[in-house]
């Protein structure tokens, strides 16, 4: 989401007639573009925006700017010079993107900037982001904005705002400019895609996102289509029937589950239990059978039991993932955890559990990579593989990494590829 912002607010600039530097050493205005959703990512900000400090000795006039959610979340609090140890020139919130050539004009007049006032309708639909995607194979479509689902956990609906969808036809028509300009994959992206709602669509007839992807499914047979993320609350059996009609659509669903205990996702406010969830993993399997799932982790969550950690671990050899992001619970400053729960498991019991569900998903994406050996699958490449110049890589529809020897390949073309190996990260292949 950060990223597709940022080709949000380089496109504000460039229109601002301010240019793209190859480098910090060589910029006048640096905008760090931040997020907030758990400690560590905050801190590296900040570590970040210390050495950038140094560049002022060379450039007394630069200009650095907090943008996104850590400016939304600390608000002034980051233009305190003496407190924070350094300086900071701009504080602009994830819905003020618009005011940043304003705000620049105050800035480079030696004031202090902010804007912070969030918004209940921008979601910059007429902006065309500037793409950064390398190739130009892959670019994200922003759908909506913000979100109220108030996991307890989570600092999101704090920093990003009302949930707002993006009216759908300024998104087919960016699907349509990104596939005359040759991308052939397309990510529709929002912080829960499944309550994508349009009511004032022309001839009153709502758009929900079964049926936009439906619409974006249609354009062209080259296209591939992914979409992050899904709340299992509202993944409906309707949007799999899509995803099963249409080859054109990624066999991927992304479902993060937090945790495999009903207890610990009553105190998460996620407002499904285990056994919702399972049912949701059997409808995918079902209807659209031979789909990777994905998912997202946390453990060490507010009073998390052995009992209730164990329960995550079951969940996850049940459902077999395919892949998971996993993450130690870090209490965030505002949010209903902090307010109204313990951060009561110890630092090093999140961690061991940390290591435990790593330690599981590595062997349940061994189990899945080894079941795709001797299958033959269409890889869309993206480039040279970061190993040796002498193979590329790609992703399957099933968003599994392929690497195999370089034919002569360019980014964006469909190569049918026989899998001959695997570790538990990625697929070896030839063509
Ligand atoms: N909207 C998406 C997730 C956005 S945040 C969704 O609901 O699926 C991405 C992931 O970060 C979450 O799924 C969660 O696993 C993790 N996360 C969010 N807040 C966290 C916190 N306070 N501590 C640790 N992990 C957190
Ligand atoms: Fe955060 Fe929950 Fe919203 Fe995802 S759905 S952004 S985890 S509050």
């Amino acid at each position: 989401m950060n990223f597709s912002d940022s080709e949000i607010v380089a496109s504000v600039m460039t229109e601002n007639n301010y240019e793209t530097a190859l480098s910090a050493q060589d910029s006048d205005v640096i905008f760090l573009n931040t997020c907030s959703i758990r400690d560590n990512a905050e801190q590296r900000v900040l570590n970040r925006l210390k050495q950038l400090q140094v560049l002022r000795k060379k450039n007394p006039a630069l200009i650095i700017g907090v943008l996104g959610c850590m400016a939304e979340r600390l608000k002034t609090s980051l233009l305190e010079e003496q407190r924070l140890g350094m300086r900071i020139d701009m504080v602009v919130g994830p819905d003020a993107y618009r005011d940043l050539p304003q705000l620049m004009v105050d800035a480079e007049s030696g004031q202090k900037a902010v804007n912070i006032i969030l918004s209940s309708e921008e979601t910059y639909a007429d902006i065309t982001p500037v793409r950064y995607a390398a190739g130009g194979v892959s670019a994200f479509i922003s759908i909506m904005r913000g979100c109220e689902n108030f996991c307890s956990y989570c600092v999101v609906p704090h920093t990003r705002g009302k949930e707002r969808s993006r009216n759908p036809d300024s998104i087919v028509n960016e699907a349509r400019q990104l596939i005359d300009d040759g991308y052939k994959e397309i990510t529709l992206l929002g912080q829960n895609v499944n309550s994508y709602a349009w009511k004032e669509a022309s001839g009153n007839i709502p758009v929900d996102f079964p049926s936009l992807m439906e619409n974006i499914a249609s354009l062209s047979s080259q296209l591939r289509i992914r979409f992050a993320t899904s709340h299992p609350k509202d993944m409906s059996d309707e949007l799999l029937y899509v995803i099963s009609r249409h080859p054109t659509i990624c066999k991927s669903i992304h479902l993060p589950v937090q945790s495999g205990s009903s207890s610990v996702l009553k105190r998460m406010n996620r407002k499904y239990t285990r056994e919702d969830y399972l049912q949701r993993i059997e409808a995918i399997r079902k209807i659209v059978p031979g789909c990777a799932i994905s998912t997202d982790i946390i453990t060490g969550f507010c009073g998390e039991t052995d009992q209730e950690f164990h329960e995550t671990l079951s969940l996850m050899e049940r459902v077999g993932y395919d892949f998971a992001y996993m993450f130690k619970y870090s209490e965030r400053p505002g949010t209903i955890a902090a307010k109204k729960l313990k951060d009561d498991v110890p630092e090093a019991v999140k961690t061991i559990r940390l290591e435990e569900v790593i330690n599981l998903q590595q062997q349940l994406s061994l189990r899945s990579n080894q079941a795709e050996v001797g299958s033959l699958q269409e890889v869309l490449v993206e480039g040279p593989s970061k190993r040796s110049s002498a193979y590329v890589s790609g992703r399957t529809s099933r968003n599994k990494v392929v690497v195999f020897p370089d034919n002569h390949y360019k980014a964006g073309d469909y190569v049918m590829v026989k899998i001959t190996g695997c570790t538990s990260a990625t697929l070896k292949g030839e063509s």
